[in-house]
């Protein structure tokens, strides 16, 4: 079988106070009808990144409620990750023409990842375009009589053609897809079941859970950025559709204004993404000779622990995408009750609600604007920050996404 990720259990009981009864009751009915069920989930990294960030918690909430959840990877060289990455690019609307080779190649990967699919489930879910042809290498077989989910968590509204139009059969090989929005589906794909579902956050987890006031001055002293100033933070990896130039651009406009300023940009390195050390670079020599920049990551011991007390410290969260399948990191800085200023992209559109919880800007000018209107006004800053807790709490927690899967699960398993 593929390689397996370990996870570290986890209880749904525990969430029942923050969630509410109502979800925790349904999600327990469906684990009950559900009871035993295998359910494989697939994608291409266990570090980095959202998806990873999601099946930590949703693979072990599934074990809890009673299914046989796992979660395994698919194994590809740096060329191989390279063509997904370009794959994501082209499917977010890059400029970038795919060549024959590179399908051959990425063919041939899924391939022989579907020789080690050795195992037989009831539900196989798959994540994103990396692992989503090891399907057609698995028809006829004994392992394609689970019912095969492909969920897709990018921003595909403006896919180039050629890219959807290479990876629309394969999707339509499925029984079923999860898009975060109708407007990802670029062209009508054949699946029998359809689920719009956006992603979530864990409240319990060590990302979401508030260190003590300490704990995050240490960690403020630790990377040398002072608490007592004010602080903008971007979290994300290093990619140009989260527009880190951009960023910089937009911090050194509310710098003339507001002096003391300082941006903190914090970044995992995904083991799938190779274009991370790339844009990493291009930001620190745009950066460079400024110590009110801190661009600081996972190599630097930034972790969890970390991410939460600068998500607790920041006086405004930015995520200046450009396309944006859903930020969990808009999430995350909503629930630590923090005003966000974001691009109007993607999955952003459902997460903030422009001039409620936070800011939705068109442009690098904009987003400046509202940077410097929030550190001008703390009590909108605080309104908003209430605001985008309350809605995260409504909307985007796990036990929201875990209950959805359920039901889809139980509609897939009917027909
Ligand atoms: N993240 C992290 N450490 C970092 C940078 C990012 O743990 O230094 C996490 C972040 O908190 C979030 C996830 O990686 O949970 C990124 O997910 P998002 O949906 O925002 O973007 P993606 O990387 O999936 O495009």
């Amino acid at each position: 079988m593929l390689p397996r990720v370990p996870v570290q259990p986890r209880s749904i009981e525990p969430y029942r106070p923050i969630a509410g009864d109502e979800v925790i009751d349904e999600i327990l009915a469906l684990g009950k009808e559900l009871s035993g069920a295998r359910v494989a989930h697939i994608n291409s990294t266990a570090h980095g990144g959202g998806v990873a960030e999601l099946l930590y918690t949703q693979v072990p909430l599934m074990r809890n409620v009673g299914l046989e959840a796992d979660w395994f990877l698919v194994e590809g060289d740096q060329d191989f990750f390279t063509i997904t990455k370009y794959f994501h690019n082209a499917l977010q609307g890059m400029e970038l023409p795919i060549t024959g080779e590179m399908k051959a190649k990425y063919l041939a990967v899924c391939e022989e990842n579907a020789a080690d699919f050795d195992r037989e489930f009831d539900f196989v879910v798959v994540h994103d375009p990396q692992p989503c042809a090891m399907i057609a290498a698995l028809e006829g077989t004994v392992y394609r009589k689970a019912k095969w989910i492909w969920r897709c968590h990018i921003d595909t509204t403006y896919a180039r053609e050629d890219a959807w139009d290479f990876i629309k059969p394969y999707i339509d090989l499925y029984d079923g897809a999860i898009f975060t929005m109708d407007a990802y589906i670029k062209s009508p794909i054949e699946v029998g079941y359809l689920a719009f579902i956006p992603p979530s956050i864990d409240p319990l987890s060590a990302k979401n859970i508030i260190p003590e006031q300490r704990v995050q001055s240490d960690i403020a002293r630790r990377y040398g950025v002072d608490e007592t100033r004010p602080i903008m933070l971007q979290v994300s990896r290093f990619d140009p559709w989260k527009d880190p130039l951009g960023l910089v651009d937009c911090y050194r406009m509310v710098k003339e204004k507001h002096r003391e300023v300082q941006l903190v940009y914090l970044a995992s390195m995904a083991d799938d993404d190779p274009e991370g050390w790339h844009y990493y670079e291009r930001t620190a020599d745009y950066s460079a000779g400024d110590p009110d920049i801190f661009l600081l990551s996972n190599q630097q011991g930034i972790g969890n622990v970390e991410v939460s007390a600068f998500q607790a410290m920041a006086d405004v969260v930015l995520q200046k995408s450009l396309r944006e399948g859903f930020g969990l990191t808009v999430t995350e800085a909503m629930w630590k009750r923090k005003p966000v200023v974001a691009g109007g992209v993607g999955g952003i559109l459902l997460q903030v609600d422009d001039g409620v919880n936070g800011f939705l800007v068109e442009s690098t000018g904009e987003a400046a604007e509202k940077v410097s209107l929030l550190l001008e006004s703390p009590a909108t800053a605080q309104r908003m920050g209430e605001a985008g807790h309350d809605k995260v709490r409504r909307n985007f927690l796990c036990t929201r996404h875990l209950r959805d899967y359920l039901r889809f699960f139980r509609l897939l398993a009917r027909e």
